[in-house]
């Protein structure tokens, strides 16, 4: 499954730059998902869904920074653990249990991303 920034979120900005997926935005700002990947013009995600990887997305929440689900592979494929969590000295970023995928799941995702890695 995804992780999720719970309201406890003090804004301290240290998890955005651990994301290898680039899943983390500060609060109000837009995201794409080109940005940190190899994803350009129009994708069919793993769900199946069609977008625009260069399109600006409307932001998740306008105060606390966010993980946008679709990009968030757990870190699977890259690390043993998921980094924001690791760093997180709030403890805020916890399993999103709307957004629940096995593991072959998120390491697709995470294939689909990054090709080339
Ligand atoms: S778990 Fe990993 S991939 Fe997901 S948002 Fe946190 S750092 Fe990014
Ligand atoms: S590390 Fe934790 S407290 Fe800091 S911005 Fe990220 S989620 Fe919020």
């Amino acid at each position: 499954m995804a992780i999720i920034i719970t309201d406890e979120c003090i804004n301290c900005g240290a998890c955005e730059p651990e994301c290898p997926n680039t899943a983390i935005y500060e609060g109000a700002d837009d995201w794409r998902y080109k940005d940190g990947t190899s994803l350009e013009g129009t994708v069919v995600l793993t769900n199946g869904r069609e977008v625009d990887a260069d399109e600006a997305q409307e932001p998740i929440s306008d105060e606390l920074y966010y993980i946008v689900p679709d990009k968030c592979t757990e870190c699977k494929g890259f690390h043993d653990e998921p980094q924001c969590a690791a760093v997180c000295p709030v403890d805020c970023c916890v399993p999103d249990e709307d957004h629940v995928e096995t593991e072959e799941e998120l390491l697709a995702k995470q294939r689909f991303m990054h090709p080339e890695d």
